[in-house]
């Protein structure tokens, strides 16, 4: 009988993150504070994180210690399978081996508790009581409530409108673990009030609800905020993922030829992927990286290279990223974890020294993958997720040409479960290809020349 799952055991898991700063061909730039538009330094950010969060961020160690505290939790769904895609395979007719990460299994069903766990653990370390985040899709959200809830902390969630009402069961699973949660933009910030007064109908943003979430963590002092993605010490925890998969790689003496996920601040990618590139750059692995992204918003592929506020109202540092301007205003598609006007530093720093590619794809065809997928491997994916397995499926029909037996690895970052509508609309034949207008782009691009 063939293998589908390959497993490891509990006493396998990590006991160490990867950081990729230690082996980067060129550092990164460093993040400027938003007022002086020096480099930022540890005080620049000790108001909204602890102190042990700072230091990774900046760290350049190769090899971070994974507290007992976060290996206890990560038990409790880690290590994640690395599956076989037999059958995806068998109905594309590919001759390439494809695998999958299975991040679907955590318990708010994504990547995300891997660093939200991590970050709760070192803000209760830390003696906060309370942490305020942003969330797009409500699985950052989720997580955040599950990694609090773990550790005794208090949780607020600002919460996109567009996705919070096209997704309230999310809002009750982040209820269930014990967050408040609000429609960003609210009346209860500055930021928040500042965008309703220009467009009360706002369907929100990722930008603006980061801005809420940061005003509100900087106005108490029992209260640090938290981000899911973008920042260095968020690749950092989800590196996890990869160290995993080459230890199941082993096991079946396979080695990926691709990694791919998808992109929006670009934590699932980096997670699969630095452990890889580490190997890439160390050890001359031909290994190819590609991170996904929605043509509506395609942040790697049409963006700039240049410094930028990680939200609207420019209240977070100015980071050194490929972003499409911090007004950019995505349309509302149903992958809304990957509606993010920047990209980690890290992917940015990486793509720009042509260490990983990037592809962005239109809704129909990636709905469409997903499909594929669900009704080969029968797993419901994330729409997020469904564009990584539409950069998988399009490698395999790559190498269906070719005739390469090529090993592709790609990360199911999450399930679709609470994604349901999302589906139907799919179904109902209500789901079109957005592409965002060039000349908009530019435009918002070009805004950002003023800002230092
Ligand atoms: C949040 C999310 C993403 C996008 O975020 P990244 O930081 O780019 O990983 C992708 N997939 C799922 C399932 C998500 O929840």
């Amino acid at each position: 009988m063939k293998e589908r799952k390959i497993t490891l055991s509990e006493k396998e898991i990590p006991k160490k993150w990867y950081n990729i700063q230690a082996d980067m061909p060129n550092p990164m730039q460093p993040p400027l504070n938003p007022q002086t538009k020096k480099p930022a330094g540890p005080d620049d950010l000790s108001a909204i994180f602890p102190m042990s969060l700072i230091e990774q961020e900046v760290s350049s160690e190769r090899w971070i210690d994974i507290p007992e505290e976060v290996l206890d939790i990560y038990s409790l769904w880690r290590p994640s399978p690395l599956y076989r895609a037999y059958n995806l395979e068998k109905a594309l007719g590919t001759p390439a081996r494809i695998y999958y990460k299975h991040e679907g299994v955590s318990p708010a069903g994504s990547h995300k508790p891997n660093t939200a766990v991590a970050q709760a653990y070192y803000n209760k370390q830390a003696g906060v009581k309370r942490l305020s985040t942003e969330t797009g899709a409500g699985q950052w959200g989720c997580s955040l409530a599950l990694g609090c809830n773990y550790f005794g902390l208090e949780c607020s969630v600002y919460m996109v409108k567009v996705s919070f009402h096209q997704k309230p069961y999310r809002k009750s699973l982040m209820q269930v673990w014990g967050a408040d949660v609000y429609a960003s933009p609210t009346d209860m910030t500055n930021s928040g009030r500042d965008v309703l007064a220009k467009n009360p109908d706002s369907l929100g943003s990722l930008g603006i609800a980061i801005s809420e979430a940061v005003e509100d963590a900087a106005g108490r002092d029992d209260t640090n905020y938290s981000l899911g993605s973008v920042l260095n010490h968020v690749m950092l925890h989800q590196t996890i993922i990869g160290l995993e998969c080459q230890k199941q790689f082993k096991l079946v003496d396979d080695y990926p030829d691709y990694v791919i996920g998808c992109c929006g601040g670009g934590s699932n990618f980096a997670g699969i992927s630095f452990p890889f590139i580490y190997d890439k750059i160390t050890k001359d692995k031909n290994i190819r990286a590609i991170g996904i992204e929605p043509k509506a918003c395609p942040t790697l592929t049409k963006g700039a290279f240049t410094y930028d506020f990680g939200d609207v109202a420019g209240y977070t540092p100015l980071m050194m990223m490929y972003t499409l301007g911090h007004d950019f205003m995505p349309n509302g598609i149903h992958a809304g974890g990957l509606r993010y006007h920047g990209e980690s530093p890290l992917v940015s720093q990486l793509y720009k020294d042509g260490l990983i590619e990037a592809r962005a794809y239109g809704q129909e065809g990636v709905f469409e993958a997903a499909l594929t997928f669900a009704r080969t491997e029968g797993i419901l994916p994330a729409p997020e997720t469904a564009h990584a397995i539409k950069g998988a499926i399009d490698v395999a029909l790559e190498c269906k040409e070719a005739a390469e037996e090529k090993t592709i690895l790609f990360n199911l970052s999450g399930h679709g479960h609470f994604d349901l509508t999302a589906y139907d609309d799919y179904l109902a034949g209500k789901i079109q290809d957005i592409e965002y207008p060039k000349g908009l782009i530019d435009q918002s691009i070009a805004s950002l020349e003023k800002l230092l």
